[in-house]
């Protein structure tokens, strides 16, 4: 009976350690992923009120938003990460990520990310090349969401290559400043595509996968935070950024 007292007390410690552990911060850096900051009530449509909500949280936090250039460079030793870095991105290029998500964004002094569609430019509820410029003026980084938004892993290398670099060149073109980062439509991607991305002058590429973001990870498969529409409030956005520092923690 005493030596099944000893064996219930180290279990039970092994627990609480395992949980205090798995609390302990990481110097993982998280990457959110958004499309829509807009009303709509569509999956991937986060409210302005949301969103303002979002954004003052990881400002409260302590957070300080980075570009994926900045994120790339300190990976290369040429720069430092501020104290808890974070990179905040939109997928696929709306006019509301400037109209709706950029006065947020400002008011906590964070920076973003969006990722272009290079043939959606301009077409109702896109981007203009316009819009896209007065974002990076107002210090967003702008990156390639590829030319038609296919998913490249079900393409050929001739189809692959084609859409990762016509939309560079269209956006570099347009823009006049390198774009060096892409993410991936739907999330697809497969073991080809780092060297095709390099190959085609990228630095880096994100995917949808779950996690964070540390000196092992691939740059060109980079782990994301994805944030649809909420249903539980700002607890389900603390939830999914705490589901990814789990999985960082436990090794997925
Ligand atoms: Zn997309």
């Amino acid at each position: 009976m005493r030596h099944m007292n000893k064996i219930l007390a180290l279990c039970a410690f092994l627990v609480v350690s395992l949980f205090i552990w798995s609390f302990i911060p990481t110097s993982g850096v998280p990457i959110i992923a958004y499309h829509r900051v807009n009303d709509d009530h569509e999956i991937y449509s986060v409210s302005p009120t949301e969103f303002d909500g979002q954004m003052r949280y990881l400002a409260e936090r302590g957070y300080t938003a980075v570009s994926l250039a900045e994120l790339i460079n300190a990976r290369e030793g040429k720069g430092n990460l501020p104290d808890k870095p974070i990179v905040i991105t939109f997928d696929d290029g709306y006019a509301d990520n400037l109209l709706n998500a950029l006065p947020i964004l400002e008011k906590y002094r964070l920076k973003a990310t969006v990722f272009i569609i290079s043939s959606s430019v301009g077409q109702e509820t896109y981007l203009t090349w316009d819009q896209i410029r007065e974002l990076q003026a107002r210090q967003t980084e702008i990156g390639s969401h590829t030319a038609s938004h296919a998913a490249l892993s079900e393409l050929e290398l001739q189809g692959r290559e084609s859409e990762v670099r016509t939309s560079k060149g269209v956006l570099e073109q347009q823009l006049g400043t390198p774009v060096e980062f892409l993410a991936y439509p739907f999330g697809k991607y497969d073991a080809a595509m780092p060297d095709i991305l390099q190959q085609a002058g990228y630095r880096g590429a994100c995917t949808g996968v779950t996690g964070l973001n540390f000196i092992a990870t691939n740059q060109y498969l980079l782990k994301r935070v994805n944030v649809p529409q909420p249903k539980y409030d700002l607890w389900e956005f603390r939830a999914r950024l705490l589901r990814a520092h789990l999985y960082a923690k436990f090794g997925m």
